[in-house]
């Protein structure tokens, strides 16, 4: 997770100035150096402001960053206003026409000019996300929220209570938010129509150098690529379920029940993976935690080590500030947020981390996603504000979590927390790639049907009434899976995952996923790496920094593509490469499905 500021505004009142008077590319010119300045000086303040209100949380501090949201909002509708001012005008040079863009896009849900509406879709909005954050299911009867059920979804193994949570969470949160949605996609496709595009999913897909329909086309031809190992990941995962619940639970053949898989919306199973780990396999032969506490690491030290891995590429060390500013631990005596973020307060070099540190495993590879950010930031300090990004909205997340699948046993070696000796046989790895095939796989279908369903509802191809069959439909063909009761036509379940009632995108994860694993085996290939492609660290590889380095220093400037092949050498993306780095366990599961008639 980072910080963004442009980005995200999220509810536009577009007055559009219908009134044609001739725009020139002077003008555009001009208006986007205006832009940029008003930007850039909003954006230092916001994110000062912001940073105060997660690391010293009070009435205060909330009221003075949701002053500067609110400014950000006003700015963000008035400029893509006047972007869409120049949509006719010819002659644009690249930059000027694709910062015009930048700034269209800059918001998510576009409120049209007629009066009354930008009120109506911010209340709407904002009573989604507000219900959803209130929301309850139950557990034994018994009222229990979001968060805890979440993690009980994870920990409990009795099919009825995992019924009773699912059923219960998708009935109280999701259904009531049915006509609030209908009413904002209509309210908000007015927007986007106003704005220049077809509907807003056409303008959400808008967002990646092709057109909105290639993109479409695009996330399928990945899905297609990775669709084998998610089948056999699904047929595997299935028969263990069978053999733990018996048939009467889940069935030996066809769809999975949704409620079994350690997740609310099934979209991560690696909260299962004692039900599915193999016996001899499930363990991968060190603990990472236990090596942390043995070398007497700190969460000063972990980050240390975090840097390190950037530095042995031969980016430059992390600047004074970042040590003094950021909040490395919880403070005692105060209110923070602790979810991990990376930040750069002045788009220059005011590089902090927010975290709440414990020294584990799972804290030191967080660490080094967030510095993925951290690097990125600053790669791309020298352009222009409009440009000060990822190259599409899947790539800052991939640098991070491609930065984490680096940390392999013989990077541990490498930094002293493991012993040569103890590096675990490759036997050992089959656990080890389950168990993260159960996240980064079992994820793609949920990544992909997500802003399916949206586009589908967006479009008009999905009505009002068809909301709830479509989604289960969407549910059933990608991912394999089956309410575990019957859902009613009034039921509304996309509502129950937080990014339909608070209107996030999606896809980016999607691609998040699969270009983390093509990052990697890029640098593997760079590095010359010749064994098992989940084994290879390229640690103090400097020419994988430098060539790294020539695609995050391009931000947006450029269309992805072109920083795509910067780093990878591929103007493509390609889940091949997450085919590669998990075909050990390809082999395994297809040795172990062996006589089951795999796919739903
Ligand atoms: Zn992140």
């Amino acid at each position: 997770m980072r910080n963004l500021i442009l980005r995200t505004a999220l509810l536009v009142a577009l007055t559009l100035s219908t009134s044609a008077f001739a725009q020139t590319v002077a003008d555009a010119t001009a208006f986007i150096t205006q832009a940029e300045k008003e930007l850039a000086a909003h954006s230092v303040l916001s994110s000062r402001a912001n940073w105060i209100k997660s690391t010293y949380i009070t009435d205060d501090t909330d009221a003075l960053a949701a002053e500067f949201g609110a400014r950000g909002t006003e700015m963000s509708v008035r400029l893509a206003k006047g972007a869409a001012r120049f949509d006719s005008v010819k002659g644009l040079s690249f930059d000027v026409r694709r910062k015009l863009d930048f700034l269209k896009q800059g918001i998510v849900l576009p409120a049209p000019e007629k009066p009354g509406a930008a009120e109506e879709l911010n209340v709407i909005a904002t009573r989604l996300e507000s219900q959803y954050g209130k929301g309850k299911g139950t557990l034994d009867g018994k009222p229990i929220n979001g968060s805890d059920i979440e993690d009980a979804m994870g920990t409990t193994r009795d099919p009825d209570k995992l019924k009773e949570m699912w059923t219960s969470w998708h009935n109280n949160v999701g259904t009531p938010m049915r006509d609030d949605y209908s009413r904002l996609v209509t309210i908000a496709n007015e927007g986007a129509k106003e704005l220049g595009y077809v509907d807003v999913g056409a303008m959400w897909r808008s967002g990646y150098d092709m057109s909105a329909d290639d993109f479409a086309r695009e996330m399928d031809r990945l899905w297609m690529q990775v669709k084998p190992l998610y089948d056999q990941l699904h047929c595997y995962v299935r028969a263990k379920l069978h053999e733990k619940y018996g048939a009467n639970v889940q069935s030996a053949t066809g769809p999975i029940r949704a409620d079994l898989l350690g997740n609310m919306w099934a979209q991560q199973w690696s909260d299962i993976y004692d039900v599915v780990a193999p016996k001899g396999v499930g363990d991968v032969g060190y603990d990472l935690t236990a090596l942390l506490v043995e070398k007497g690491y700190d969460p000063i030290k972990m980050v240390k080590a975090g840097e390190g891995f950037y530095t042995s590429l031969g980016l430059p060390a992390l600047p004074a500030t970042f040590w003094e500013r950021s909040q490395f631990t919880k403070p005692r005596d105060r209110e923070v947020v602790c979810h991990a973020s990376a930040w750069d307060v002045d788009n220059k070099d005011d590089l902090r981390i927010k975290m709440c540190i414990k020294v584990n495993a799972n804290d030191f590879v967080v660490i080094h996603h967030e510095l993925g950010h951290n690097y990125y930031q600053r790669a791309y300090n020298q352009l222009p504000f409009l440009y000060l990004n990822g190259a599409h909205d899947g790539f800052h997340e991939a640098i991070g979590d491609f930065i984490a699948l680096s940390i392999t046993p013989e990077y541990l070696v490498q930094i002293g927390l493991l012993d040569a000796a103890k590096v675990p046989s490759a036997d050992k790895d089959l656990g080890l790639l389950l168990r993260q095939a159960m996240d980064k796989v079992a994820f793609l279908p949920f990544g992909l049907l997500m802003d399916k369903w949206r586009w589908g509802v967006f479009s008009g191809a999905t009505k009002p009434a068809d909301y709830q069959k479509d989604w289960t439909a969407l549910r059933l063909r990608y991912q394999g899976i089956v309410p575990p009761v019957e859902r009613a036509a009034t039921a509304f379940d996309p509502g129950a995952k937080y990014h339909i009632p608070g209107n996030t995108p999606y896809a980016r994860y999607f691609l998040a996923h699969i270009l983390q694993f093509q990052f990697y085996k890029a640098a593997a290939d760079q590095a010359g790496w010749k064994g098992p492609l989940h084994r290879c660290s390229f640690y103090g590889n400097k020419a994988v920094g430098d060539r790294l380095n020539k695609m995050l220093a391009m931000g947006s400037s450029k269309p992805w593509p072109d920083a795509l092949e910067a780093f990878t050498g591929s103007r493509k993306m390609d889940g091949s490469a997450m085919i590669a780095y998990f075909q050990p366990l390809m082999k395994w599961l297809e040795e172990q499905n062996k006589g089951r008639p795999c796919g739903w």
